[in-house]
C-alpha cells in the first residue's frame, strides 16, 4: 500500500472495534480496484460520536462505517439520509461530501446482495426470521424492500416478534406479522445470536418437514457453518452462511465511498478470503508463534480460532504438563489425535494444533479429508528460545533441556514436518508478516 497525501480516508468507528475485520476488507477492495484509498479502526466511545463527525469534516475523511453502539446515534446526527437508512432509523455508513454527511444504511441489502451472490431471490418469497433484535430488523425491511410476500417473524419474546413486525408494516403494509411455525416457508432466516461459537440451535427445527426447495440462512458467522446450518444442510436444504452478509454490506458500502462498482472477481477475493471454504491449520514447533500468528490470520479473515492443546485440556480436565506427567505422552498423543478427529468437518477456522500434532501421519490425513491447508512454521532454535523466553514449564518436552537437545528434538521433527502443505520461515517475521505471507499463499493456492 503506498500512501501519499492524495489518499483518501475511510474508517470504521465503533466500541470495541479491535475485532473488525473491516479494515481488511475494505483495504482490499481499495488495492484490488487500484483506488488510492485507506482504511482504519477508530474506537469511538459512547458520547463522542458528534465530535468523530466533526473530526470527520475537519480531515476530510471520505467515508465512515458505523458499528455497535452508535449506529441509531449516527443516524440521528446525519445531515442528510437514504430513505432505507430513514426506514431503518440506523446507519453503518456515512459518506462525507464537502462537509455535509450523509447516512445509508447497508446491512440489510448486503444480507440480500448476499442470497443473490449465492442465486437466492426473495421476490414473491414467504419468508421466516428468527429473532427481534437489531440485525433481524435490517434483515425483515431489506426482504420486504425486495419483494418479500409475507414474513413471518419468530422470537422467544413474542411481543418484540409483534413489535417488529409493525414497525416493517408502517412501511411495506401487512407484510410482517409474529408467528410461531415454519410451515410452507421458503426462506428461514435465523438471525437471533445464537450458534456464535456454540453449536446450539436458534429453535428446535423439524428440516424433514420443510419443503425441499426452502432455502435456510444464518447471519451468525462464526463458526462458518453453525449447526443451524448443518443440520439443513444434512437434511439436504440450500444453506446460506452469515460471511455473505459481512462481507457484502461492506462492498456496497465501499461503492457509496467511491462511486464505483465493485468488480466481481474482488467480491469472489472476498469470499474465498473469509469464508475459508478450506481451514488454515498451523503447526510447527514449540515457540514459532502458532497461536498469535493464528490470532492474526482470524483477525484478518473474522475466521474462528481453535486451539487443539486447550481442547486436550478441557477433555482432560487438566494442564497438559498434568497430563504428561500424570499418563505420558503416548496418552497425551492418543486424546491429541481425538481432538483433531472431532474437528472434521469444520469449516472457516484457524486451527493451531500441538507442535507434535503431525508426527502421527493419521492426523494429517484426518485434517486433509476434512480439507484443511497445513502450514507448518519453522523458525531456528535460537529464535524458538528467545520466543518461548524462561517459560518452558508449560512445555514438557523443552522443560530443562538445553539448546543442544532442543535443535536435536527439532531436526528429529524435520520430516514429519516436510509432510505439510506449507513450510513457513518464520525466523525473522514478526507476527504481522507471517500472518500476511500465510494468507497470500492460502489464496494462492487452488
Ligand atoms: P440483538 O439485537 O441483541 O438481538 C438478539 C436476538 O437473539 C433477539 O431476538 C433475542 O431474543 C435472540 N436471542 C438471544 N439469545 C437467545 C436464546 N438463547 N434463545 C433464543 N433467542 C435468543 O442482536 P443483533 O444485533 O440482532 O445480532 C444478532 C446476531 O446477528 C449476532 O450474533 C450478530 O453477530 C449477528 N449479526 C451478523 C451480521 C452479519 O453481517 N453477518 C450483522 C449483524 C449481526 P429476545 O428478543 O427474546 O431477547
Amino acid at each position: 500500500m503506498n500512501i501519499t497525501g492524495k489518499t483518501i480516508q475511510l474508517g470504521v468507528i465503533g466500541n470495541p472495534i479491535s475485532h473488525s475485520i473491516s479494515p481488511q476488507l475494505h483495504n482490499t477492495m481499495a488495492e484490488k480496484m487500484g483506488l488510492d484509498y485507506t482504511y482504519s479502526a477508530y474506537r469511538v466511545r459512547r458520547g463522542e460520536v458528534a465530535k468523530a463527525l466533526d473530526g470527520m469534516r475537519a480531515l476530510n475523511i471520505r467515508g465512515f462505517n458505523v458499528t455497535i453502539p452508535h449506529k441509531v446515534t449516527a443516524h440521528d446526527l446525519c445531515d442528510e439520509l437514504d430513505p432505507f437508512a430513514k426506514k431503518m432509523g440506523a446507519c453503518n455508513t456515512l459518506v462525507n461530501n464537502d462537509g455535509v454527511i450523509k447516512g445509508y444504511n447497508t446491512d440489510g441489502p448486503g444480507f440480500i446482495r448476499s442470497l443473490l451472490h449465492k442465486g437466492v431471490s426473495v421476490k414473491d418469497k414467504f419468508v421466516i426470521v428468527l429473532g427481534a433484535g437489531g440485525a433481524a430488523q435490517g434483515v425483515c425491511m431489506a426482504m420486504a424492500d425486495a419483494g418479500a410476500r409475507m414474513i413471518g417473524i419468530i422470537n422467544r419474546t413474542y411481543e418484540k416478534a409483534e413489535k417488529l413486525a409493525e414497525r416493517i408494516n408502517k412501511y411495506y403494509p401487512s407484510v410482517a406479522h409474529a408467528c410461531n411455525g415454519f410451515v410452507d416457508a421458503d426462506i428461514v432466516v435465523n438471525t437471533t445470536s445464537v450458534g456464535m461459537n456454540t453449536n446450539e440451535m436458534p429453535a428446535d427445527v423439524d428440516f424433514e418437514s420443510l419443503k425441499k426447495e426452502t432455502v435456510v440462512c444464518d447471519i451468525v458467522y462464526c463458526p462458518r457453518e453453525t449447526a443451524f446450518l448443518k443440520k439443513a444442510s444434512e437434511a439436504g436444504l440450500k444453506t446460506v452462511g452469515g460471511i455473505g452478509m459481512l462481507i457484502n454490506q461492506a462492498v456496497i458500502a465501499f461503492e457509496l465511498f467511491t462511486n464505483t462498482k465493485v468488480d466481481e472477481t474482488v467480491v469472489d477475493y472476498l469470499y474465498r478470503m473469509t469464508e475459508l471454504e478450506k481451514s488454515i491449520v498451523l503447526t510447527g514447533f514449540m515457540g514459532t508463534g502458532k497461536t498469535s500468528i493464528g490470532k492474526r490470520l482470524c483477525s484478518l479473515t473474522g475466521a474462528q480460532f481453535i486451539d487443539t492443546d486447550s481442547l486436550i485440556e478441557e477433555k482432560m480436565g487438566m494442564s497438559i504438563p498434568d497430563i504428561f506427567s500424570k499418563y505420558g505422552e503416548s496418552c497425551f498423543r492418543d486424546v491429541e489425535s481425538e481432538v483433531i478427529k472431532s474437528l472434521a468437518g469444520y469449516k472457516g477456522a484457524v486451527i493451531s494444533t500441538g507442535g507434535g500434532a503431525v508426527l502421527r501421519r493419521e492426523n494429517i490425513d484426518t485434517l486433509r479429508e476434512n480439507g484443511a491447508v497445513i502450514f507448518c512454521l519453522k523458525a531456528d532454535i535460537e529464535r524458538v528460545f528467545k520466543n518461548i523466553g524462561t517459560n518452558t514449564e508449560s512445555r514438557p518436552l523443552l522443560n530443562g533441556k538445553t539448546m543442544d537437545e532442543a535443535r536435536a528434538l527439532l531436526e528429529s521433527r524435520c520430516e514429519a514436518y516436510a509432510n505439510c502443505d506449507e513450510e513457513i520461515d518464520v525466523t525473522d517475521c514478526e507476527k504481522e508478516q507471517s500472518a500476511d505471507k500465510i494468507l497470500e499463499l492460502y489464496m494462492g493456492r487452488d
